[in-house]
């Protein structure tokens, strides 16, 4: 039997419901550099926790996201877009950096993300985005949630980011009351004690997470205004859907979701709110928005968690709903704006950005993504054949194609922690089967065959690196003062 995949074609399509689809011709569309334009801007908005399910464009028939659904009409809406982990530290390592997180030591078997007692954090020879962006002039802004390390070593403004603001870690830690999940059903600002930050200094604490989405988003278009003039990286990363829900009152009891419908709702007018300051700005044309999410939601809150749709699982595991992504780039005039089918990930922004700024990508070290352009502007198919579905430390899955193969398996986040390990693993064809509900791992040897000498040959770049997320800070005891 072949092993070969059969070529993969981009099937675009206009985004809207019912539309048909059909395979465009690949064309050699405007890129930057054929534009005169060298430096586009580039902004990333990365939701916490949000599911593949959640946006009104991505199917979900109670959450209103009219902003979302204009830019995936105005842009490209990925179906098939991966974060490299399924939970949030090791996520956020992958998407700075472009590497797995297990080349960065961001992510451990022992604790699953940074905790505010860490000692550790993303390492200073860890190359950033930013960082990589720095020599062609960008001007950089990290807001919202870090989650990289709270120490000042780690901080974004260590880390290639001019000027930061937002929460170092995740909105649930820093739990002040004895009431465990009970705070998170009635959440109050209090009963959270976590730190706002601006650069490296401390500026409130506990933030005020209701009006949170709001100011980040104050934030981000007082950015955009005073940057104008030059190019510039904006990585504005909500803390939210992520538990404890918290929401402003305008939006407050709104949506027919409840409040986590709510608190997407105030996401999309955010959204909406950066993109009419492009337009407003005239830097519409010059500027590239990608919105995506840091991994699939939190089920076990039950309806305070958000929805994987048709896809299985959630955060914390590596079945698709725990990593993959809805995920819209937009730049109009640049991207051919419909739905691409191609595999993504936000480990491919940062090859992909130095390449549409023109920079140089790291070359020491090996870098888990790809450029994107070919599928973004349409000239041949989308570089991305394969990804590995860590969990912690292990490789529990790898899709290639179409095809994904499971070699281990554990529930979501907090559900079961029991692992099932699989010979031969579990096989799905995603394509055909993207609930991941039919395996067909005996009908298909040499696939399996395939996969297994792709993780040979993987496993042989991998480097043993220090476990930052391990570490913790080391407890004062009072009585040895
Ligand atoms: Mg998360």
């Amino acid at each position: 039997m072949k092993t070969k995949q059969p070529t993969r074609r981009a099937f675009i399509k206009t985004a809207g419901a019912g539309a048909a689809w059909f395979a465009v011709p690949r064309f050699l569309h405007a890129s930057s550099s054929l534009n005169g334009n060298p430096s586009p801007n580039l902004i990333v908005i990365f939701c916490d926790d949000l599911g593949y399910g959640d946006l009104g464009v991505f199917g979900h028939p109670t959450i209103r996201t009219p902003h979302l659904d204009r830019m995936a009409h105005e842009g490209q809406k990925w179906t098939n877009f991966y974060a490299a982990a399924s939970v949030c530290t090791p996520s956020r390592a992958a998407i700075m950096t472009g590497r797995l997180p297990i080349r960065s030591g961001m992510c451990s078997d022992q604790r699953r993300v940074l905790f505010p007692d860490s000692a550790g954090g993303l390492p200073s020879s860890e190359i950033t985005i930013a960082e990589a962006l720095k020599p062609k002039g960008y001007a950089t802004a990290c807001i919202g949630k870090w989650h990289l390390g709270h120490l000042p070593q780690f901080l974004p403004t260590n880390h290639g980011f001019d000027s930061y603001f937002g929460i170092p870690y995740s909105n649930d830690m820093d739990n002040t009351t004895k009431i465990g999940r009970e705070a998170f059903w009635r959440p109050k600002t209090e009963y959270f004690n976590v730190p706002l930050m601006r650069n490296e200094e401390i500026i409130e604490r506990p933030a005020d997470q209701n009006t949170i989405t709001k100011r980040y988003t104050e934030e981000a278009v007082k950015f955009i205004k005073e940057n104008k003039e030059k190019p510039f990286f904006l990585y504005l990363a909500h803390n939210l859907p992520h538990v404890p829900l918290f929401t402003s009152d305008h939006f407050r009891n709104t949506s027919p979701r409840g409040l986590y419908g709510d608190v997407v709702e105030e996401i999309d007018w955010s959204v909406g709110r950066i993109l009419e300051t492009l337009k407003g700005e005239s830097l519409d044309q010059n500027t590239m928005v990608v919105f995506t999410s840091d991994n699939g939601p939190w089920l076990t809150y039950d309806q305070h968690g958000g929805s994987a749709g048709l896809l299985r699982e959630g955060k914390g595991c590596t079945f698709e709903g725990g990593m993959r992504e809805p995920t819209i780039f937009r730049w109009p005039d640049h991207i051919k704006p419909g739905v691409v089918t191609d595999m993504g990930s936000t480990l491919d922004l940062l090859p992909t950005f130095c390449k549409l700024a023109g920079a140089d990508a790291p070359e020491d070290r090996v870098i888990d993504g790809v450029d994107l352009r070919p599928a973004l502007f349409g000239t041949g198919p989308g570089p991305r054949d394969l990804m590995f579905f860590y969990r912690g430390q292990q490789l529990y899955a790898v899709r290639k194609g179409e095809y994904k193969a499971h070699f281990t398996t554990e529930l979501s986040y907090y559900k079961d922690n029991k692992k099932t390990y699989h010979d031969p693993p579990l096989l799905y064809h995603l394509g055909h089967d993207p609930s991941e509900k039919y395996d067909i791992a005996k009908d298909h040897p040499d696939v399996i065959a395939d996969i297994r000498r792709e993780v040979e040959k993987h496993e042989a770049t991998l480097i043993p690196v220090e476990d930052q997320l391990a570490k913790r800070l080391v407890k004062i005891n009072k009585q040895d003062g």
